[in-house]
C-alpha cells in the first residue's frame, strides 16, 4: 500500500514488508519513509489546515458520516485486514471494524456540539460595556501515533475527532500493521475530505519519530502506545499539546457475592482478548478467599475450552501474538515467575507466536509478570483477605487505565469506585470494557488526557475569546 502526502498516494523504493504473524507470509509492503518525507508531510499538514479549518462543521460531519457508511458498507473486507496484519481472531477484527463505524458516526454527531459561552465581562469593575464570548477553534496540525494492537479503531479514535474539530492530521500507524489505517484513510478521501487535510506516513517510530514530535508545526500529539515510547516522545516534544494514551497493568476484584458465572466468563475473556495484547486486559485478578477455590476451577476449566491457532477460522478464540519475539518475551516472565515459586495452572507452552492462554499463581511481587504490564495472554489469580488490601495491591503499581469489580454489595462497589485509582472503575464488568464514546484514559504512567469523542474533541480545540468594547450602548 501507499503513503499519502501532499494530496498524493506515493510508493518508495524503500519497503517494509507486512507479515501476517500466524504463519509469516508476506501481506503486503508500505514504503520506508525517510526524513525527506517527514517534510513533505509537516508542509503539505500546515497548507492542509488552511483548507480544513475553513470547512464548515455540516461539511465535516456528512463527510465522516459518510466515512461510517463506507466502512459500514466493507466491514468484512476492514475485518479481514485487521485479522490478517494483526493478532485479532476473525471475530474480534468484526468486533473491531464495528466500532470503528461507531467511532467516526459519533465523531461526526460530536462536531455538531463544539460549543463556546458568553462571558459576564461586567463582573468586576473595568468590564463594563464589553459583550463577548468563547467559541473552540480547531489547534492545527494534529501528530497521530498508533499502536498495533488495535490496528483500525484506535486510528479512528485520532482521526474521527480531529477531522470533527475542522484539524488537519499526520497519521504515523504502527509499522506491524499499518493496512486497516491506510484503508480507513482511503474511505476518508473517498467521502469527501480534502487529501491535503490528511497525511499518512507509514515508516519505523524510531527512525521517523523524533523529526516528527519535534516539530514546531505540530501543535498536538496525540500518541496511543507503550510507556517507554511515550516517554521519549514527551522528552523530544516541545511546547505543544500532548495526548497520551499509555499501559496498564489492570486490576480486577472478585467479591465473595459475585455473580460467578458473569465473573469468570467476563475475566477469561478480558485476560486472552486479542491474546491478551490490550491495554485494558484483565492482569491481576484478586479473588476473595471464601471464593478463591471454585472461582480458580471455573477459570481454569473455561481457559482449558480455549482454541488458538488460525485466525481466519470461525472457531477459534485467540490467535497469536503479533511477534515470535514478544511470545518469547511472555514464555521469559512466565519462566522467571515459576524460577521464584509462581504455579503455572493452566497453559505455559508456546509454538511460534503462538502462546497458550495462561493462568498462574502464587506469582511473587518481585517479578515482571506481577509489576510490568505483560501485554500477552496471561492472568495471574491473588486470594484476597478484605476489601482494603484488595484496594491497596490494585493501586500499588505505578499504572491507572481502568479497574474492575465484581459484587453485587452497593457498598462495596461504591468504596471501589472511589479508592481505585484510576481512569475509570467496571461494576460486574471485567476491565476489558470500552465504551467509544465514554471518556477514556489514564492516571500515572496510564497516560495524560482523555480519549472518547466529546473527551478527544475537547482535547483537540481551544478556546478562543471575542470581546467587543461597545462604549456606546
Ligand atoms: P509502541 O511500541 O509504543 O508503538 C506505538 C506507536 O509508537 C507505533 O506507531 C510506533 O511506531 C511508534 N513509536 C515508537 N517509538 C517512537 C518514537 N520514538 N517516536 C515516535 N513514534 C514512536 O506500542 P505498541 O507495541 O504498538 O502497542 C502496545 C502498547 O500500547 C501497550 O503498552 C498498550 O498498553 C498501549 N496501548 C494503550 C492504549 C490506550 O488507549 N491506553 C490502547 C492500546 C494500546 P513503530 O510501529 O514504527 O515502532
Amino acid at each position: 500500500m501507499k503513503m499519502l502526502l501532499n494530496s498524493k498516494w506515493v510508493d518508495r523504493d524503500r519497503k517494509i514488508e507486512v507479515c501476517d504473524p500466524f504463519d509469516n507470509s508476506v501481506i503486503d509492503t508500505i514504503p520506508a519513509s525517510d526524513e525527506k518525507d517527514v517534510e513533505l508531510a509537516l508542509d503539505a499538514a500546515v497548507r492542509g489546515f488552511e483548507i480544513t479549518k475553513r470547512m464548515t462543521v455540516y461539511d465535516r460531519a456528512q463527510i465522516l458520516y459518510k466515512t461510517a457508511q463506507i466502512i459500514n458498507d466493507r466491514l468484512e473486507e476492514f475485518a479481514s485486514i485487521i485479522a490478517r496484519e494483526g493478532s485479532k481472531t476473525i471475530n474480534e477484527a468484526r468486533k473491531e471494524a464495528s466500532r470503528c463505524v461507531n467511532t467516526i458516526a459519533c465523531s461526526a454527531e460530536e462536531a455538531k456540539r463544539i460549543l463556546g459561552e458568553t462571558i459576564s465581562w461586567d463582573s468586576f469593575p473595568g468590564g463594563e460595556k464589553r459583550k463577548g464570548f468563547y467559541y473552540r477553534f480547531p489547534i492545527g496540525v494534529i501528530l497521530a501515533i498508533t499502536p498495533f494492537n488495535d490496528p483500525l479503531n484506535l486510528v479512528a479514535h485520532k482521526l474521527g475527532p480531529a477531522i470533527a474539530a475542522g484539524n488537519s492530521v499526520i497519521l504515523k500507524p504502527a509499522t506491524v500493521t499499518p493496512l486497516s489505517a491506510i484503508k480507513l484513510v482511503e474511505a476518508i478521501v473517498e467521502a469527501g475530505f480534502p487529501p491535503m487535510g490528511i497525511q499518512v506516513i507509514t515508516g519505523q517510530g524510531s527512525k521517523i519519530g523524533d523529526p516528527l514530535v519535534s516539530d514546531d508545526r505540530v501543535r498536538m500529539i496525540s500518541f496511543t502506545g507503550g510507556v517507554e515510547a511515550g516517554k521519549h516522545i514527551v522528552s523530544k516534544a516541545g511546547i505543544k499539546k500532548i495526548g497520551m494514551e499509555l499501559g496498564s497493568n489492570s486490576p480486577v476484584i472478585v467479591w465473595k457475592d459475585a455473580d460467578m458465572q458473569l465473573a469468570v466468563e467476563s475475566c477469561v475473556s478480558g485476560a486472552f482478548w486479542a491474546a491478551g495484547q490490550n491495554c485494558i486486559g484483565v492482569q491481576r485478578l484478586l479473588v476473595h478467599k471464601d471464593i478463591y477455590d471454585e472461582f480458580k476451577t471455573r477459570f481454569v476449566e473455561l481457559t482449558k475450552t480455549y482454541k488458538i491457532g488460525d485466525k481466519m477460522k470461525e472457531e477459534t478464540n485467540m490467535g497469536p501474538m503479533i511477534t515470535e519475539t514478544e511470545a518469547k518475551r511472555v514464555e521469559e516472565w512466565v519462566n522467571e515467575a515459576v524460577s521464584r515459586g509462581a504455579t503455572v495452572l493452566t497453559g505455559g507452552g508456546r509454538s511460534g507466536a503462538l502462546y497458550e492462554p495462561t493462568v498462574l499463581e502464587n506469582v511473587p511481587d518481585g517479578v515482571k509478570l506481577h509489576y510490568e504490564e505483560v501485554f500477552g495472554p496471561t492472568v495471574n489469580l491473588y486470594p484476597i483477605d478484605n476489601l482494603d488490601d484488595a484496594i491497596k495491591e490494585a493501586n500499588s503499581l505505578p499504572y491507572g487505565l481502568l479497574a474492575a469489580i465484581f459484587t453485587r454489595d452497593v457498598e462495596v462497589a461504591f468504596k471501589a469506585a472511589y479508592e481505585l485509582d484510576c481512569g475509570g472503575v467496571m461494576i460486574n464488568d471485567s476491565t476489558d470494557y470500552r465504551l467509544d464514546s465514554m471518556p477514556f484514559g489514564g492516571v500515572k504512567y496510564s497516560g495524560l488526557g482523555r480519549e472518547g469523542l466529546k473527551f478527544s474533541l475537547q482535547e483537540m480545540t481551544e478556546p478562543k475569546v471575542v470581546c467587543f468594547n461597545l462604549p456606546g450602548i
